[in-house]
């Protein structure tokens, strides 16, 4: 079996999960973290944090590290990242594959508007809307922006910006239950979700839960991601990863 280093591009739970699994398979396993999160929850392997400096700073640790393979397991929505890696894996000659989970589709008696930045879901909430946001703590600027609306917006750590009055911030991570988020959105008088296609089922129960009490939600479509070796779960990408390159 090959022993060079496997890098993981992480911050989310499915980087979490295949790390832990690589590693039962006695791989060697680095998991990257931006460093964004104060307290994340660390994965099994190595770890190391921080922006690598660009394509030229992730280039030259590649090559220092002897990294056999790169798996970008990041978030659908962390674009740059992704764009990075895969010039940074074309330079050294370096496989690049990705983890990407299959993005949520509308169901029956969905009422989905769907819109491409955060900017663009911001505008769509009709006046005087109660919103609930789950984007995360970047992005939430156009929404403390409209003096119209109010609402809950929820994420892991607190935003840079002051919070306006209306507006109740949640420090929360995920996993949700279908009940919680019942709840919330009852209890705060919701009367429109706005949510990144994240994909997969630890963030769904929101979009269940929007669906039996019919409320609309603002689905921003997820940015386009370069060209790798793609899985939609971890069993398909280990199997990938062990025929082609840790055979
Ligand atoms: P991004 O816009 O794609 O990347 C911005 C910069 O952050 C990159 O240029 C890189 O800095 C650094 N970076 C990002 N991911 C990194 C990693 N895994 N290891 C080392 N450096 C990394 O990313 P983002 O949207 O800000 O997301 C940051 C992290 O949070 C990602 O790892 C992502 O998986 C996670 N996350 C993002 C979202 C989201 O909605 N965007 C949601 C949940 C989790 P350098 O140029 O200096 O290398």
């Amino acid at each position: 079996m090959r022993r060079e280093p496997i890098l993981i591009l992480g911050g989310t739970g499915d980087a979490r999960r295949l790390a832990e699994r690589l590693v039962a398979d006695g791989l060697r396993v680095v998991t990257s973290l931006a460093g964004v999160t104060t307290d994340p929850v660390l994965p099994h392997g190595e770890v190391r944090r921080g922006g690598f400096g660009g394509v030229e700073g992730l280039t030259c640790y590649l090559r220092a590290e002897g990294i056999g393979a790169v798996i970008d397991a990041t978030h659908p929505f962390a674009a740059q990242m992704s764009i990075q890696a895969y010039t940074a894996c074309r330079m050294c000659n370096i496989p690049l594959y990705r983890l990407e989970r299959p993005a949520w589709t509308r169901g029956a008696g969905d009422d989905w508007t769907e819109v491409a930045s955060a900017e663009a879901a911001a505008a769509a909430l009709p006046v005087r809307a109660r919103a609930l946001v789950t984007i995360g703590r970047k992005e939430i600027r156009p929404f403390f922006a409209r003096p119209d609306v109010e609402g809950v917006a929820r994420m892991i750590e607190p935003p840079a910006e002051t919070v306006p009055p209306g507006w109740q911030v949640l420090l929360q991570r995920p996993p949700f239950t279908l009940a919680a988020e019942r709840a919330l959105i009852q209890a705060r008088g919701i009367t429109h979700l706005v949510t990144k296609n994240a994909g997969g089922a630890e963030m769904e129960a929101k979009l269940f839960a929007a669906r039996q009490l019919a409320i609309p939600v603002i689905m921003i479509a997820r940015p386009l991601k370069p060209e790798a070796i793609c899985a939609a779960d971890e069993t398909t990408l280990i199997h990938l990863l062990l025929r082609e390159h840790y055979s």
